[in-house]
């Protein structure tokens, strides 16, 4: 019978509890279990999709084309597994089944409530769709004490209720604050957190607490005792020199041996944690470094790029090198040429993006890095800016633009209005909704032989997730072409234009998807390890 991990967080937010579920994750992997992590957020968007990146972080995007929460993104860099529209719930996603339900008239003339109704739905949705898993960890966003995470936290209290014993544990990640002027590490928050937690009915089984310092064995006592939990169940958890070392070092603490023993599994064999030290390793004693912008709107906020950073990273791990990210502002040098940020780096990525704002800024650096002969990677919204660059600057079509900013003379970038998903058509129009309206998740893409992305992908046939409302437009290709714009990836129908790539320079690539969602530390993603390598002989010319 599948097992159930609930990770619940106390005292403050931001204390790392996705990575700490998705190390856990690799952690139980790494012994053999089959395990699948699931996330639980108390707002009531439906999804992410329509939440700004400065108030929420990167919308990560599932191969079924779900708009998620960033912390899928963690787990699926950590364990490999991908996720799906069945691991992000969110209150709304929750509430708008049970309205859904109540509209239909399933429940029969009942008041619809809190409890059974929404705390119902919310089990159901811990159980479906779990596959083979042998373990299922899910973790409640928010922090406890929060009114909005009171329906998730009655829910995890009856499933462990409705569970034979031994088959949920309860892991709690709190805070232990240093003290500067009392010069001392205070147990009291945790304390009063776990409280807050038995008094909804919840005993944690284990305790991960979250310290700038090592905890002393009798402050570790004291928690222990006042808590209830066992004392080898309260786990120090220092910050680490990078996420990937969290793993390594969670284990040497005992995460995952006190999580086993609360499941009742055996938990004396060493886990096999060999692939966490090379990685590891490659991060922190790297042989070369290489500078890269990256040249985009929520450049102060950079968990507005956090799979693209990763990736980044991963690209790096593949070449033995440090990358150092150069976030640059494309708001600050708009209608400015922007050398002097970009003079240092030895390549540029244009990310994906929405809105008007920075596309003049944006459109210069890729005018920089295609004139200077700098690797340049455009990412959807940086592929299309790419086309308008071309279309512009090369192709002699002054007026080139997107549809997305207002009417133009040559709308090389236009709104996606029709396209294939699993052999049906799906049609759009600008008056549709924007929540979940985009093309999303997986789709294939053709890639022609002999060019820069074949070599690069080893491949002809690849699978990659997309997420926006604009295309550019086929119509263009033609033009494009004669400026010297290959037009290297396609739909397979030969209608939506994938990779773009400008056969005049040495690394210069647009991809209508992101590369980065399917980016590994273990396994990092072809065009993010090749961009590296580029910027890398890039910097040996300098
Ligand atoms: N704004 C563009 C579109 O909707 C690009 C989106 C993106 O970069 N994710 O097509």
């Amino acid at each position: 019978m599948t097992r159930y991990v609930f990770i619940t967080g106390g005292v403050v937010s931001s204390l790392g509890k996705g990575i700490a579920a998705a190390a856990l994750g690799a952690l139980l992997q790494a012994r053999g279990y089959r395990v699948r992590l699931r996330k639980f957020d108390p707002y009531l968007n439906v999804d992410p999709g329509t939440m700004s990146p400065y108030q929420h972080g990167e919308v990560f995007v599932t191969e079924d084309g779900a708009e998620t929460d960033l912390d899928l993104g963690h787990y699926e860099r950590f364990t490999g597994v991908a996720t799906s529209r069945a691991d992000s719930w969110s209150a709304g996603k929750i509430y708008w089944r049970v309205i859904t339900r109540e509209r239909r008239g399933d429940y029969l003339g009942a008041t619809v409530q809190v409890i059974p109704h929404v705390t119902d739905a919310i089990k159901e949705a811990m159980r479906e769709e779990v596959g083979d898993a042998d373990i299922v960890l899910c973790e409640i966003g928010g922090t406890v004490g929060d009114i909005e995470s009171l329906p998730f936290l009655e829910a995890i209290r009856q499933f462990g209720l409705e569970m034979p014993a031994g088959h949920v544990a309860y892991v709690h990640v709190t805070l232990v604050p240093w003290i500067p002027s009392a010069g001392e590490l205070k147990t009291k928050p945790t304390q009063h957190s776990v409280r807050e937690l038995r008094a909804i009915g919840i005993q944690p089984d284990v305790l991960l607490c979250r310290c700038d310092r090592p905890i002393p064995d009798a402050a570790r006592r004291k928690i222990a005792l006042q808590c209830s939990v066992r004392e080898d169940a309260v786990i120090p958890a220092l910050d680490c020199r990078t996420i990937y070392e969290v793993p390594l070092t969670y284990h040497e603490v005992g995460l995952d041996h006190a999580v086993l023993r609360a499941l009742g599994l055996p938990a004396e064999e060493a886990p096999d944690l060999a692939r966490w030290h090379e990685v590891v390793h490659r991060i922190l004693k790297p042989e070369t470094r290489v500078k890269i912008a990256i040249v985009g709107k929520y450049t102060n906020l950079a968990d507005s790029y956090k799979s693209l950073q990763e990736a980044l990273i991963h690209g790096g791990i593949a070449n033995n090198t440090r990358v150092e990210i150069e976030w640059v502002d494309a708001e600050a040098f708009a209608g400015e040429v922007p050398d002097e940020r970009l003079q240092e780096v030895h390549a540029v990525l244009v990310p994906g993006g929405f809105g008007e704002r920075g596309v003049e800024g944006k459109l210069a650096a890729v005018t920089y890095a295609r004139e200077k002969g700098l690797p340049f990677l455009g990412i959807c919204f940086g592929m299309q800016l790419a086309c308008i660059e071309v279309a512009r600057h090369l192709a002699g079509l002054e007026g080139a633009s997107s549809t997305e900013f207002g009417a133009c003379e040559h709308p090389v970038v236009g709104l996606l209005t029709e396209w294939e998903k699993g052999g049906e058509l799906v049609r759009r129009t600008g008056a549709d909704d924007l929540g979940g309206t985009m093309r999303l998740g997986a789709y294939p893409c053709v890639i022609a032989p002999g060019s820069l992305a074949e070599r690069i992908y080893g491949t002809r046939l690849i699978h990659e997730r997309h997420r926006h409302r604009y295309e550019v437009n086929v119509n263009y290709r033609p033009l494009l072409e004669r400026a010297g714009l290959r037009f290297s990836g396609m739909s397979p129908d030969g209608r939506l234009p994938e990779i773009v790539e400008l056969t005049t320079h040495p690394w210069f690539i647009g991809v209508q998807f992101h590369p980065e969602f399917k980016s590994r530390p273990f396994d990092p993603h072809p065009l993010f390890a090749a961009f590296v390598r580029a910027a890398l002989e890039q910097s040996r010319l300098v």
